[in-house]
């Protein structure tokens, strides 16, 4: 059995080593991507590569160049490119059965039994796993329904800011309607509720979290609310493609709260929060709250093998056999994968490395900001970074972020954007990211910020 390497052992050593890129060879799969691919392509509109190659928190492109991977494939990379801890298991697996619908195998049972012992509060030894489709957007659906079967009800209150997914369900709880506008109607009893967002909304956090909550109870509560027969409430406990927002403490709970006085689901999305990414196994264990259901996914697969995942209290599981169906539920190779990376993730500690090296991270980020307005504001958990720009007046300012990636990929690290305006840069980086790997990341990060924001920088 191959050894379980240490985090200093996983990555190309050369990196950051560009030349000038886009490189011909990237440039050619890029030209021939758009001849033959869809128009629906997005990731190299912001950056322009063709990847070759991962090591850990490093990632090769087709010329030879080696970046810094800041964004870990949105928070999917958790232990790493070809993390040979995992890869071993990887190779065995497929050798010996790759797919079996839903009939037992080591493999399924093993990771259903990782989960538990990693589930938050009251979930662990009280939960049933359902494996659906591959993607987070399956896992929501699924959610969708088990909220719906449980209730009897089929309204569905999500927030402001949401994303999650972009199958119909999904979609319906996603709040951009710029997303969803051609697509209408969707579920026709989903409604948004704000989620508190201090910093945006110019409120105090406490007066953020109460606006919220009593949003909230009026959807719920109010008989002129407008909600008819509520099912569930679906919430990220971090604010992902809305922009790293964490919500202030008390929103996760007082939600709880609501929940259990109306008898509703509550309904934690740990998607891209999940799996360590904050420090901890589940994003909304960092306030000792637990949700009813919960969906997860990215991380999950291991090292980037599609798998999701719907954990929900025992007495939920009230569906018949096949009640919830598909082809795919759960690749053998992937929960394979699933459960070595979950292992990888406990040999080496990295929830506590997740959260030093996060807050070290954040402090660097916000030193930056004493001295550069257009910094606004630094957030996040572990890692889980968000950092919001603006211009001159305080407006959101997405140019100087596109503006920060594209200087990043130019020397060498590769980061990503978020929030309602595509205002926030967005580190995902793996969680094995060492301290040098992250000091050279962030030097080149700072060294963008001071770059794109010295021209209009007269205040600072
Ligand atoms: N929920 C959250 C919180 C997400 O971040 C995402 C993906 N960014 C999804 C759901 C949807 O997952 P997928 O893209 O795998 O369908």
């Amino acid at each position: 059995m191959v050894d379980s390497p240490p985090i200093g052992d996983l990555h190309f050593d050369d990196a950051p080593n560009v030349g000038s890129v886009p490189g011909p060879e990237s440039q050619e799969l890029l030209d021939k991507q758009r001849e033959i691919d869809s128009s629906a392509v997005a990731y190299p509109e912001d950056i322009p590569v063709a990847f070759d190659e991962g090591k850990g928190a490093t990632v090769r492109d087709a010329d030879g160049n080696t970046f810094i991977d800041m964004f870990g494939g949105i928070g999917v990379l958790n232990v790493g490119h070809a993390n040979p801890y995992v890869l071993e298991a990887v190779h065995e697996q497929a050798d010996k059965l790759v797919h079996t619908v839903d009939f037992p195998t080591e493999a399924r049972l093993e990771l259903i039994e990782k989960l538990d012992e990693i589930a938050p509060g009251n979930l662990q030894g009280n939960n049933r796993v359902v494996f659906g489709g591959p993607t987070g957007s399956d896992a929501i659906e699924a959610a969708i329904k088990l909220a719906k079967y449980n209730t009897g009800g089929d309204g569905l209150i999500a927030f402001r800011g949401a994303y999650h997914g972009a199958t119909s369900g999904a979609l319906s709880l996603t709040s951009n309607t710029g997303a969803k506008e051609h697509y209408t109607p969707l579920l026709s009893d989903v409604v948004h509720a704000p989620y508190p967002n201090p910093f945006e909304q110019g409120k105090a956090p406490d007066e953020a979290v109460e606006h919220a909550l009593e949003e909230v109870t009026a959807i719920v509560e109010d008989p002129y609310g407008g909600l008819a027969n509520p099912a569930g409430i679906f919430v990220e406990p971090i604010q992902g493609e809305g922009g790293v927002v964490v919500p202030p403490e008390g929103f996760l709970a007082g939600l709880r709260e609501i929940a259990d006085e109306n008898d509703l689901p509550l309904i934690f999305d740990e998607i891209q929060a999940g799996m360590g990414r904050t420090g901890e196994w589940w994003a909304g264990e960092h306030e000792g709250v637990t949700p009813d259901i919960m969906t997860t996914a990215k991380a999950l697969g291991g090292i980037g093998f599609p798998l999701s995942a719907t954990i929900y209290r025992e007495d939920l599981d009230t569906w018949g056999s096949g009640d919830h169906a598909g082809t795919y539920r759960g690749h053998v190779v992937a929960m394979r994968a699933g459960s070595r990376a979950i292992e990888y993730i406990q040999q080496h500690d990295l929830l506590a490395h997740a959260r030093d090296l996060g807050a070290n991270i954040r402090a660097r980020l916000r030193e930056i900001a004493d001295g550069n307005s257009h910094l606004g504001e630094v957030r996040g958990r572990g890692l889980f970074v968000g950092a919001e720009f603006v211009d001159g007046d305080g407006n959101p300012d997405s140019d100087l972020v596109d503006a920060i990636q594209q200087y990043c990929y130019e020397h060498g690290v590769l980061v990503w954007t978020a929030g309602r305006h595509g205002n926030v840069l967005r580190l995902l980086p793996p969680l094995v990211l060492t301290d040098d790997l992250a000091d050279t990341a962030l030097d080149v990060v700072a060294d963008a910020i001071s770059h794109v924001t010295t021209a209009e920088q007269p205040t600072a």
